[in-house]
């Protein structure tokens, strides 16, 4: 286990950390700031252990802030109520792990904006996490125009550290052979621990911030205050037979996982019917609830080694590839963002005649003439993510029932980042621009699709138990 103060850790916080805007860092500061905003947890975070080592070195405490606001794109009951729920855990866990964690809630858009930065007035430095997609880029670089002092980014989603790849990698088997190389070295363990100074008492109540006092709610305030808030109260939590928020559950699913499927999982998780038959960790990975370094070392230390390969190439190269996707390339929610020969292809097509057209509503209604397609969409409604070989076509479907291409991948991130708990990830968008061809190579030229790769609806009921998927996500919608 390397120590905080390790070369191991300085190095691999000199690949994550970026420094966001030119104004110094304030000596008489009061505290030193982490401003919690995509990784949701005190452990393996990358952030946190910047924070803590400046603490240490400017001999002043550290102070953990997280906040919700009702801003945020397709703001809704679902994605709250995950967020909540695990700010409840590490607020209940805070004490004992020796951080002085709050939670602030903005009900109301025209509800006080500014505690931020308000916090960050009395800061020496503010730290918080690097993150390319749900709006936290945007956020903090705004943030760090505006602040009085040194603002610091530090990126924990990866387990190989981003900044190795500085360009835009174009397929996973350009990314895979250099990031397999990195992998053994970026796992090692190192030490979590709090800073050296706590933050008194009288300093923490003359913080002028509306903190929740989450530790204390139960799940009918959590509701209540949910109900409150000015969002989409359209999209409900999803129920705990499907997922509960939170370390500890990520924990449990991911020791699950490591002694069920993951020694088939090859197998496995080929069949969407085996709803445990991949680790269903996505929404924790996404929340930053569990770090995919945990995960990676647990499935290594368990797993014979043809599946965990297997795993991690998930884990690994496809994650990190469309982390690097998303990072490198500030397009990558438009048809833009595609190779150019899916634009030529798409040009040549455009006005091939589709077999069926359907609305945003319709897709989202689960509406279509498929059976199939519209048990994927309730799936998601119902649980927050889809099984990923039913993703694939869930996806792929919407390029040939939309009239437009552009129109198309515009559902599908509607759909998308307003119902998948894994929603608005890297992982979202290098997923939805692979069924447009990102990553991928030309095939046989086929209509609608052109030179795309096909996916067909119609085969999938050959390949595997299409009905009792159906049958499934059937009975869940009456
Ligand atoms: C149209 C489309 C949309 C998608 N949207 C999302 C999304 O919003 N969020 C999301 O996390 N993933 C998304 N994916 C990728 C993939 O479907 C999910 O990551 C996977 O199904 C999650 O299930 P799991 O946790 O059981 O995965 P496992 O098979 O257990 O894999 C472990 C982890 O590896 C990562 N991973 C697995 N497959 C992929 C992949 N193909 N690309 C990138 N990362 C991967 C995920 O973090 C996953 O949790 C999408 C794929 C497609 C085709």
């Amino acid at each position: 286990m390397h120590s905080l103060t390790s070369p191991f850790v300085a190095s691999q916080l000199a690949l994550r950390a970026e420094r966001l805007n030119d104004v110094r860092l304030q000596p008489e500061g009061e505290f030193v700031l982490y401003w919690m905003q995509s990784t949701h947890r005190f452990e393996d975070n990358w952030a946190l252990r910047f924070a803590v080592l400046e603490s240490d070195r400017l001999n002043r405490p550290l102070l953990v802030h997280q906040g919700l606001d009702p801003t945020y794109e397709h703001a809704n009951d679902r994605i709250h109520a995950f967020i909540l729920e695990n700010a409840r855990e590490l607020a209940r866990r805070a004490a004992s792990a020796g951080f002085a964690y709050q939670f602030a809630l903005r009900r109301r858009r025209d509800d006080d904006r500014r505690v931020v930065d308000r916090l960050a007035a009395r800061a020496c430095l503010v730290v918080t996490d690097r993150f390319p997609t749900a709006g936290i880029a945007e956020r903090t670089a705004r943030f760090a125009a505006r602040a009085p002092c040194r603002v610091v980014a530090v990126e924990s989603h990866a387990i190989v550290p981003a900044a190795h790849f500085a360009k835009e990698e174009y397929a996973a088997r350009t990314l895979r052979p250099k990031i397999m190389k990195l992998l053994d070295a970026s796992l090692e363990p190192a030490e979590d621990r709090a800073a050296r100074r706590a933050l008194p008492d009288a300093l923490w109540r003359s913080l002028d911030v509306d903190r929740l006092p989450i530790a204390t709610l139960d799940d009918a305030a959590i509701t209540r205050e949910i109900a409150r808030c000015e969002i989409d109260h359209a999209v409900p939590p999803v129920p705990r037979e499907f997922v509960t928020s939170g370390r500890d559950a990520a924990l449990a699913r991911l020791r699950a996982f490591c002694d069920g499927a993951l020694g088939d999982y090859e197998r496995r998780r080929a069949d969407p019917t085996d709803r445990a038959g991949s680790s269903r960790l996505s929404p924790y990975l996404h929340f930053g609830q569990i770090s995919a370094a945990e995960v990676a070392r647990a499935a290594r230390d368990a797993g014979p080694a043809a599946n965990v390969e297997k795993f991690l190439d998930e884990l690994v190269t496809w994650r990190e590839l469309a982390l690097n996707f998303c990072l490198r390339n500030p397009r990558h929610r438009q048809l833009r963002a595609l190779p150019d020969w899916v634009h030529r292809t798409m040009e040549a097509h455009k006005d091939d005649p589709r077999e069926a057209h359907y609305s945003l509503a319709e897709f989202e209604e689960a509406r279509t003439h498929d059976p199939l397609w519209n048990a994927a969409q309730r799936e998601l409604r119902a649980t927050g993510t889809i099984h990923n070989v039913v993703r694939m076509l869930w996806g792929k479907s919407v390029i040939l029932w939309t009239k437009r291409y552009k129109h198309a991948l515009e559902h599908l991130i509607v759909l998308n980042d307003k119902w998948a708990l894994d929603g608005r990830d890297p992982s979202s968008y290098g997923g939805i621009q692979w069924c447009f061809g990102k990553f991928d190579r030309p095939w046989f030229d086929k209509p609608v699709w052109g030179v795309i790769r096909p996916m067909s609806i119609a085969r999938a009921y050959d390949k595997w138990d299409a009905a009792g998927y159906i049958r499934q996500w059937e009975e869940r919608a009456s």
